[in-house]
């Protein structure tokens, strides 16, 4: 995935000045930065879930910042996961993995149930899938997004703070979820204020600030070594 000189503004409000960006296949990207920064904007541009005020976004080789993309079909592409999981409340947990693959993807329900299934497995919930979101804790209702998400077998993951909204002890089932995901080879761009998970999954870290990419640098030399002084600073407020 390639972002080249990517600006979002809200009215009068300049959110995203002119991030580019690029994303290998396999790829995992940790986005760090301060609050406001326009993380969460920049993700949401990536899936045109906003659309961007300006610049262009690959996907491969198929731009989808084209005026004539089908929107539909570039959100199949790019599974995103949010801090509050988005579960649909009156569909069981494998009915909500489902639903999309066989509504917008046209697999019969068989072969959706039998991957959703084997997706459960792998965020170890099989015994929860025909369980309600309601009944289930922080950390699996998360589990359950992200597999919902893979369930469409996508190219690409986003996750926007996927465990800031989970009580601390269940952080870790979420992010060892992630961690087995990575290995698999998944593209995956996080946001994140898990230094630790970003430090030893991370293959970069992109470190934004005010609505542009201030550093990007392996996790090794980024919290160790920091360039820029608001990266210094913003590491001093969070390590
Ligand atoms: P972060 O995720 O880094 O905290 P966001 O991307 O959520 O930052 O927000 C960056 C700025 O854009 C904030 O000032 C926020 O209020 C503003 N913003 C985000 N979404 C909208 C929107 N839909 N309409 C107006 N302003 C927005
Ligand atoms: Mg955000």
């Amino acid at each position: 995935m390639k972002v080249e000189n990517l600006y979002k503004s809200f009215g009068k409000l300049d959110v995203l000045k002119g991030i580019s960006a690029t994303i290998e296949k396999g790829e995992v990207v940790a986005i760090i930065g301060p609050s406001g920064s326009g993380k969460s904007t920049f993700l949401r541009c990536l899936n045109l879930l906003e659309t961007p005020t300006q610049g262009r976004i690959w996907v491969g080789t198929d731009e989808i910042t084209e005026p004539k993309v089908n929107i539909t079909k570039v959100r199949q592409n790019i599974g995103m996961v949010f801090q509050h999981f988005h579960l649909f409340p009156h569909k069981t947990v494998l009915e909500n993995l489902t639903y999309a693959p066989v509504k917008v993807k046209g697999l019969t329900k068989e072969e959706a149930e039998t991957k959703g299934m084997d997706l459960l497995r792998q965020v170890g919930l099989s015994d929860k899938a025909n369980e309600y979101p309601s009944r289930l804790s922080g950390g699996q209702k998360q589990r359950v997004a992200i597999a919902r998400a893979l369930a469409m077998s996508p190219e690409i993951m986003l996750f926007d703070e996927p465990t800031s909204a989970l009580d601390p002890e269940m952080v870790k089932e979420v992010l060892n979820v992630m961690k087995g995901l990575a290995h698999t080879g998944m593209t995956m761009v996080i946001v994140t204020h898990e230094m630790g998970f970003a430090r030893e999954v991370a293959d970069r870290v992109i470190f934004m600030d005010d609505g542009v990419l201030v550093e990007e640098a392996p996790p090794s030399e980024f919290f160790t070594s920091p360039t820029s002084k608001r990266a210094k600073d913003f590491l001093e407020k969070v390590l």
